[in-house]
């Protein structure tokens, strides 16, 4: 769970309003609780239907937002979005919402996710004289819409994602007008909520819960929704596709008191644990789990097993992501600084260590250590999802294959390099299994990390750059 580890790219987190006096302040509250979508940047735009207001600064809600900047941010309606930057574009410009203003009408944009096809549109663009000024996907969308000027915006924005490829959710903000859409895949997550007469989007329902809203329902898969002072219009902008929520949202982003789909993130991952339980049972002392993701699947692996959950590690809240680690050589304490193995718990037992996935496997190797040190005599690492093999191409940084641990080893050799006395993963037909609704449909994710089949084409920049080369020659 230890993301600030490994530097790996997390979700974003988006949250919008319409239609409430209290805009801003909502927006602001909203993004805390998606909060751990993204620490890097922060953003709020506001409109009060005849301009747009924007505060936006690198770093967490909490300090990138003072009582003033909240003032100043008039109107009913917002957009706000948390990021989490890869090292190369984590630059004040990447911060969204980015704002586009006109003489006629301004635009902010927040998105989450990636285009597939970004490369591609990007030079397409620029050959057509555009400047982007960042190396954020969203100034792309917001391009391709400005390029449709002379659309009525609802046109120029579907013509615009009909363009686009890949993985988004995303939220728009004109004076008088918000819009919202997702992919035809449905690959990130997205609902609507009401609260008072307003309507509320945002990734994760556990926002609508912290500003008191009530779920209505998921943004559907090539949807975009409109909503001004008409109320709520919802239109199509291409063929709805079978839904491929993307799996890692079950397994390790999302927080627990969420629901994606109709199917709430703790319940899951606690049948992930039960799953995972009866393919890999293993006699042992005690469970224990990874804080904080891997609490849900770990005490669903306790209750099916029978073996006991303890509280073998905890998790020190108060370290951020700032924490320096000066040198390699003090990267351990880094790690007993931010993760501590419980000695009088797991001291002389047989312990099983859970953990939600395994990327590059480094969690796993420093975690089996800590427990050994603190003197577990057997550790069987169970991970509540099946091994990532794939690179992702949609917004989670896992796209190099040469990083992914289970792309070059096998089950028993991954165990010898983390260190563990046993080592096993969930099956691809267990995660299917722990996620479908009570009706028995499935909710319908994607799984290309695990299983390498992909739900939409996928252009990576190499195919494209030897295309463009082979051209010249
Ligand atoms: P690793 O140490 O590279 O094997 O990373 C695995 C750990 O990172 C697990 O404990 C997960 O909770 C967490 N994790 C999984 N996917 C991601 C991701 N895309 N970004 C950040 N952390 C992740
Ligand atoms: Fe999520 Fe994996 Fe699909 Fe990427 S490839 S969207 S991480 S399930």
């Amino acid at each position: 769970m230890l993301a600030e580890l490994k530097g790996l790219n997390e979700e974003c987190g988006l949250f919008a309003i319409f239609g409430h006096e209290r805009a801003a302040e909502l927006t602001y509250y909203g993004l805390h609780a998606l909060q751990h979508r993204g620490q890097q940047g922060a953003g709020i735009v506001t409109s009060n239907g005849k301009q747009l207001s924007i505060h936006k600064g690198v770093g967490l809600v909490r300090s990138v937002f003072e009582q003033q900047h909240l003032s100043s941010l008039k109107g009913t309606s917002a957009i706000g979005h948390v990021r989490y930057a890869a090292e190369q574009d984590s630059g004040f410009e990447n911060v969204q919402p980015l704002l586009f203003r006109s003489q006629i009408s301004s635009m902010a944009l927040a998105h989450n996710g990636e285009i597939v096809n970004a490369f591609a549109l990007r030079s397409q663009l620029e050959a057509q004289g555009s400047i982007l000024q960042t190396t954020s996907d969203t100034e792309i969308i917001a391009h391709l819409i400005k390029r449709g000027g002379y659309l009525p915006l609802e046109e120029a924005i579907k013509q615009a994602l009909v363009m686009v490829k890949g993985a988004y959710a995303f939220v728009l903000l004109t004076e008088e007008q918000l819009y919202i859409a997702l992919d035809p895949y449905g690959l990130r997550p997205l609902s609507i909520g009401k609260i008072d007469d307003a309507y509320v989007v945002a990734s994760e329902t556990c926002a609508f819960d912290l500003v008191g809203a009530k779920y209505v329902r998921e943004v559907h898969p090539g949807e975009l929704l409109i909503i001004d002072k008409h109320g709520l219009k919802s239109t199509m902008f291409a063929s709805p596709m079978q839904r491929a929520l993307c799996s890692m949202e079950y397994v390790y982003f999302s927080r627990p008191d969420s629901n994606l789909n109709g199917l709430n993130v703790h319940a899951s991952r606690k049948l992930m644990g039960k799953q995972l339980a009866k393919e890999a049972g293993v006699e042992a002392d005690i469970v224990t789990g990874v804080p904080d993701s891997s609490i849900s699947a770990a005490i669903g692996y306790a209750e099916e097993s029978g073996i006991p959950y303890e509280l073998g590690l905890i998790k020190n809240r108060y370290i951020g992501r700032t924490f320096i680690e000066p040198s390699q050589s003090s990267r351990e304490e880094g790690v007993k600084m931010k993760l501590s193995s419980v000695r009088g718990i797991v001291n002389g037992k047989r312990v099983v260590m859970i953990d939600d996935s395994i990327v590059r496997g480094t969690t796993s190797m420093r975690i089996v250590r800590l427990l050994k040190e603190a003197g577990a005599t057997e550790v069987h690492v169970r991970i509540a999802s099946p091994p990532i093999k794939h690179p992702c191409f949609y917004g989670v940084d896992t796209t190099v294959k040469e990083d992914l641990i289970a792309a070059q080893y096998s089950i028993d050799e991954m165990a010898k390099e983390i260190g563990a006395d046993s080592l096993a993963f969930l099956s691809v037909e267990g995660l299917e299994k722990s996620l479908v609704h009570e009706d028995s449909n499935e909710v319908g994710i994607c799984k290309a990390c695990f299983t390498g089949r992909y739900p939409t084409e996928i252009y990576p920049k190499e195919i494209y750059v030897s295309e463009k080369e082979q051209e010249h020659e």
